[in-house]
């Protein structure tokens, strides 16, 4: 369930997620966090209790893609493709993610228009059409105006894809796939137009590069040295792991079902990427919640990258809070997002069990008793 919070409501004798043992009393108003109080003299009745966390925030989703394989999307008819992605939207909201950074693929007009026509709340930061490989080898005039096409669309981030995948065979997949003056070029145009950009990079030269041009956020990193992580921590280069759909994609039972050689290349990066994220974790490198989910089977079970990054070396509280108040300081709405905080928009997570102590994403799923999406300035 789903609940806009644009009405004065107030969430009376709530525990807050994270927050031992007491309950508060949250007044919302116009879509924002009022106030939250301590409840004076709470009473303690059975089947009651509720608690509230900040809603999470996906910081790599693909709203428009349909298929792992970009060829199957085209099969499907533009209607098909269109309810998909609302549907998308719908599942991703439910399970809590009240924010997405749309990873690459989704126009921000696309955005904005499945949320007017199907009432959509699900904020989404877009990123619009990504660069890459296609982009190489055509000059410097036509990197800028592929990155000043996405601006005027109103993308809030550019993509860029700097290597391989799990589509590239395993012993080319940190080949950059555009030169260090092209991808310098990119990140260029792009904070001169004031837009962050996000780097799909699984290590090696690129990711040299993409710290060395201070990007805003570097995604995957499956083979990050050590050194690397060290500094990404110096440069202030945030960093999205997106750990879960490895695993999955590793997985010959997983969601995503791949066949070889997807599924042996998913294997390496899968056995590889706890190292990647472990050195970050050590350095000091802000890491955020993402989950490259991108197919009805895995849209709304966003929740277990929280579970993959704990297993991974992050504490629970790290790990919630790389899901709420850091991916909105990556964002660059940690005034506004992320928090549960007067002032701040009431996005928020109501829960019938402590949140931080469910032991799976299926426990912590079930036990959301609805999502309450408030209003950005
Ligand atoms: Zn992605």
């Amino acid at each position: 369930m789903t609940a806009n919070s644009s009405k004065d409501v107030t969430y009376r004798s709530v525990y807050l997620a994270g927050v031992e043992g007491e309950r508060f009393d949250v007044r919302v108003a116009d879509g924002r966090f009022v106030s939250i109080e301590k409840t004076s003299a709470p009473t303690e009745e059975p089947g009651e209790r509720l608690w509230l966390s900040p809603g999470v925030i996906d910081l790599h989703t693909h709203l428009a893609w349909t298929d792992f394989h970009h060829d199957d999307q085209l099969k499907r008819s533009t209607d098909e493709i269109e309810a998909m992605q609302v549907q998308a939207f719908e599942a991703t909201l439910r399970t809590g993610v009240t924010s997405a950074r749309d990873a690459g693929g989704l126009l921000a007009s696309t955005a904005r228009r499945l949320r007017e026509q199907y009432g959509q709340e699900l904020k989404v930061f877009a990123s619009g059409d990504a660069l890459g490989g296609q982009d190489s080898a055509k000059g410097s005039s036509h990197l800028e105006q592929r990155v000043a096409e996405n601006v005027k669309d109103g993308a809030n981030w550019i993509k860029i894809f700097a290597t391989g995948g799990l589509g590239s065979p395993p012993d080319k997949v940190l080949n950059p796939l555009l030169s260090k003056e092209e991808f310098f070029t990119i990140v260029r145009t792009a904070h001169t137009a004031r837009t962050k950009v996000l780097v799909h990079v699984w290590g090696g030269l690129a990711l040299d590069w993409a710290i060395e041009a201070r990007v805003d956020s570097v995604e995957h990193g499956i083979y990050m040295t050590e050194e690397q992580a060290s500094r990404l921590a110096k440069a202030g280069v945030s960093y999205i792991p997106t750990a879960a759909i490895y695993r999955i994609a590793a997985d010959p039972a997983g969601a995503l079902a791949l066949k070889p050689p997807f599924l042996d290349h998913a294997a390496r990066a899968a056995e590889a990427h706890p190292d990647a994220i472990r050195y970050a974790q050590r350095e000091g490198v802000r890491i955020g919640f993402g989950t490259d989910f991108a197919t009805p089977e895995l849209n709304g079970h966003n929740l277990e990258e929280l579970y993959t990054l704990i297993n991974c070396g992050l504490t629970r509280e790290e790990a919630w809070r790389a899901a709420t108040e850091v991916a909105a300081d990556i964002l660059g709405h940690g005034d506004q997002l992320g928090r549960i905080r007067p002032g701040y928009t009431a996005d928020a997570i109501l829960f019938n069990a402590d949140p931080h102590q469910a032991k799976n994403e299926e426990e912590l799923r079930s036990s959301i008793v609805s999502v309450i999406t408030g209003r950005l300035r």
